[in-house]
């Protein structure tokens, strides 16, 4: 294999595929050219209508405009995540999880007190959804565009269509010069553990250099050719299916949140777009049939007589060991998932481009730095999967087999066991987030909106039991004063027509 590689194939047209072609088209320009291949006949998976806030970054760095994107893509603003039902502790039902802001220094740090106080018993208010701007915002249905005059920056990520937005990638990262193929491939040719081409209906063979395997749950290069070790995540994350079905978008203006209802044997999402609501039913089919589950979202969605047509789809949970193997890069579902309840594939495959960027350029192609590249993002997988597996395990429904067995097993890793422990024992989180070093998947904020926004309070309430001199009131006035310069979301989609 060439130092420098001067024809990168990536196989597979998906939002994967054309992420990363757009990123190396960008960060190479005419260092290498760029081809995708990908099978109109096999399609894309089509959903994945969610982000975070690394998705501003993506389209920042390959500088296109939101007036340039979102129209195209229906897409909508997102401040965070709105759970619902995950809990049955009064007061607790429902929580928004907010992406990070400017402002949190002035307000996170009363939430972190009031709910180390809470733990030992205080009666002070725990509740995340006073602290934070963004929960305002979504409340009030406030797009998270930050003002000329006010000097603080606001995280946010958007809601779209996955097909629009790999059309829009597709035609964007074709404007670089990359080579678009349509072929369905048939075979992979691998020497010495490195692919030397792919091989097409009717003989067609595609070299390169490097090759990037977008082929999504197919892993047809890394997992299929090179037999990469795949690793599920079966063992705490139970769901393995969806079932997705359109409703019209809420005549009443449009929402800035996604909406996360738990239901009997999983969560729906509710995904508001400019011209639709994508919704869909996570759940384990372990746990329930296709159609108990379709029927369960269609009285959720009140369709239950209605002709629209459901999508059911099978979700493979997990990661490979090693995303870079030789001469292939794995990228999006070839690579991994991890259910989408907290929207983090895309985060995944923008930070494994980056990454390989910068492994490449740090040390080229020497073992040295692919094996820490792949260290890297094999400890991404777990840091996030251990955030979305503390939703389940610290659910409170006692409703159904599957909620009080997602709370009751021992299948944790040391980190979330750490976590956890230091939580129930009244001990400082953010002292062991660091400890950890694990702030940079998620935040002590976030922690502590999960921990606290499912009422998960150790100590029976005490009237000894310090507080600390929170002022709920000047929290509550500081967060409604800063919502005041935040414009409508629907004005705000509107002026960017
Ligand atoms: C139920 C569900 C909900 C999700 N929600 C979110 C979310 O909210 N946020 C988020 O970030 N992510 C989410 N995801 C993940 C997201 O959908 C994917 O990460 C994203 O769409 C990228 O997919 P992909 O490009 O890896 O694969 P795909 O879209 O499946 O694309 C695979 C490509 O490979 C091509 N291909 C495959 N085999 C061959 C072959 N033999 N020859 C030629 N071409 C081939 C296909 O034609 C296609 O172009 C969700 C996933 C699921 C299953």
């Amino acid at each position: 294999m060439s130092e420098t590689p001067r024809s990168i194939v990536i196989l597979g047209g998906g939002t994967a595929g054309w992420m990363a072609a757009n990123l190396i088209a960008h960060h190479l320009g005419l260092e290498a050219s760029v081809t995708v291949v990908e099978s109109p006949e096999i399609g894309i998976i089509g959903v994945g209508e969610g982000s975070t806030p690394q998705l501003k970054a993506f389209f920042d760095t390959l500088d296109i405009a939101e007036a340039d994107w979102m129209p195209r893509c229906n897409a909508t603003y997102k401040t965070g995540i709105g759970f619902r039902d995950w809990s049955e502790a009064p007061g607790f039902d429902a929580y928004f999880h907010p992406f990070p802001t400017d402002l949190d220094g002035f307000t996170a740090p009363a939430f972190f007190a009031n709910a180390y106080a809470r733990r030992h018993g205080a009666d002070v208010w725990a509740h995340p959804d006073r602290f934070f701007l963004p929960t305002a915002l979504a409340a009030r249905r406030l797009a998270p565009i930050v003002p000329d005059h006010f000097p603080f920056q606001i995280g946010y990520g958007y809601h779209f269509d996955a097909h629009l937005v790999g059309a829009f990638l597709r035609d964007h990262a074709i404007g670089l010069g990359v080579r678009h193929l349509q072929h369905r491939i048939v075979d992979v040719a691998v020497a010495d553990g490195n692919v030397s081409h792919l091989v097409a209906q009717n003989d067609i063979t595609i070299p390169g250099d490097f090759f990037i395997d977008c082929s999504g749950f197919r892993s047809v290069i890394a997992q299929g050719a090179l037999g990469a070790k795949f690793l599920p995540f079966a063992a705490n994350l139970f769901n393995d299916a969806a079932v997705v079905m359109p409703t019209p978008r809420d005549p009443n203006g449009t929402n800035c949140q996604t909406i996360s209802t738990a239901m009997q044997n999983g969560w729906v999402w509710d995904i508001p777009l400019t011209n639709r609501t994508g919704n869909g039913y996570v759940y384990a089919s372990g746990y329930c049939s296709a159609d108990e589950a379709e029927t369960e979202l269609r009285a959720h969605l009140g369709l239950l007589d209605s002709p629209v047509e459901a999508r059911h789809l099978k979700m493979k949970v997990g990661r490979i060991a090693e995303s870079w193997t030789g001469n292939c890069l794995a990228l999006g579902l070839s690579q991994g998932f991890i259910e989408p309840l907290e929207a983090t594939a895309l985060h995944v495959v923008q930070a494994t481009v980056e990454g390989f960027f910068r492994a490449w350029r740090d040390g080229g192609f020497t073992p040295r730095h692919r094996d820490a590249f792949n260290r890297a993002i094999a400890a991404r997988y777990e840091g996030i999967r251990d955030y979305i597996v503390c939703h389940y395990r610290m659910n409170r429904r006692t409703d159904t087999a599957y909620w009080r067995d997602n709370a009751t097993h021992d299948e944790l890793s040391d980190s979330l066991k750490a976590i956890i422990t230091c939580w129930f024992t009244g001990r400082d989180l953010e002292e062991e987030i660091a400890r950890q070093d694990i702030a940079h998947y998620y935040a002590p904020a976030s922690w502590h909106c999960l921990l606290a926004g499912y009422g998960q309070f150790p100590g029976r309430l005490s009237a000894d039991a310090p507080a600390p001199p929170t002022d709920m009131a000047a929290i509550d006035d500081f967060i409604t004063r800063c919502a005041l310069n935040f414009p409508s979301h629907d004005a705000a989609l509107e002026a960017l027509r």
